[in-house]
């Protein structure tokens, strides 16, 4: 039987979050050639040696499939192939003097473009070896120069080897009327909540629909106190992404009062040095509220034992 809960749950807006997972891209010897040398003004292609094929970027392998490239230096105008507007930018397709392929690249500034427009380089006054060293392509002055062939290169720097860069999905978490309701609970009034099956009579901490004990649908709300017993400790000593402080700390397994289920928190007030050798499970701990409150876990700070050691 379906047991719907004995009061309104909330659902609270969507929480917005970012993963942000940093790391160092490693280009390999044509594309850091290519990068480094945008930071010297000049773009770097790459010719291959069976079947002549100029392509830009510089490649390690031409399409055709043969792995004996030279490096060129290509011209920095070119004729626009095709090009698409974003809300942020427009992006085009640009054959570069000599070459045999298509460059993609922005197309800078306010301008109205046209397919087979003449266009040419348009440089960043900081360099910095990335994409955008080349800001992107301009309408072609006067001055630009048309035509130039591929020429024969020598580098002017070390190939970049690797380069700083960061994968950051944004996505909203819907809290659903559970977490809505146990958030919602904890910012309006400090009071935790839990809910309790019908059918085993535990009560769940953090609330959800479905008892994990027995699989039974749960249905009555119950209030947890926020005094509780510590059942497991970690001192953590080692960084890593998405801490919320730095280490050293403890993190602690708490059973509240009146909940069957643990949750973890942090656990201050304790010398971490003491810590391994004088906390112990079975000791009573108690939440520590933040002033201000914003309807999540994190309103309560810390929990801190009730008789100190
Ligand atoms: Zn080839
Ligand atoms: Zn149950």
């Amino acid at each position: 039987m379906h047991l719907a809960p004995d009061t309104v749950p909330l659902d609270l807006p969507p929480l917005q979050s970012t993963i942000a997972l940093p790391y160092r891209l490693t280009p390999g010897k044509a594309t850091g050639t290519f990068l480094a040398e945008l930071a010297a003004r000049r773009i770097v292609g790459t010719r291959c040696r069976r079947c002549q094929r100029v392509e830009v970027p510089a490649q390690d392998v031409c399409s055709c499939g043969h792995d004996e490239l030279e490096f060129v230096a290509v011209s920095t105008a070119g004729t626009l192939q095709s090009y698409t507007r974003m809300p942020d930018k427009t992006l085009g397709l640009i054959r570069l003097d000599g070459c045999d392929c298509d460059l993609l690249h922005r197309l800078h500034g306010d301008h109205e473009w046209a397919v087979g427009q003449r266009l040419q380089a348009c440089w960043s006054d900081s360099p910095q070896a990335q994409a955008l060293d080349l800001l992107g392509f301009e309408p072609a002055g006067q001055g630009a120069v048309a035509g130039l062939a591929p020429a024969a290169f020598e580098a002017s720097r070390e190939p970049l080897d690797s380069m700083a860069t960061e994968l950051k999905l944004h996505y909203q978490h819907a809290a659903g009327p559970y977490y809505g309701r146990l958030f919602d609970e904890m910012r309006t009034s400090g009071r935790i909540m839990g809910i309790r099956c019908s059918h085993c009579q535990s009560t769940l901490l953090p609330p959800r629909e479905l008892c994990d004990v027995c699989y039974e649908r749960t249905g009555t709300w119950a209030d947890v106190a926020d005094t509780g017993v510590l059942q497991a400790f970690s001192i953590i000593h080692l960084k890593f992404i998405g801490q919320r402080r730095d280490p050293p700390y403890v993190y602690a397994e708490v059973m509240l009062d009146g909940a069957s289920t643990k949750i973890i928190h942090m656990l201050d007030g304790v010398d971490i040095e003491a810590a391994p050798a004088r906390l112990k499970p079975g000791m009573r701990v108690k939440a520590v509220w933040k002033a201000e409150r914003k309807g999540s876990l994190d309103d309560i700070s810390h929990f801190e034992l009730i008789d100190p050691i």
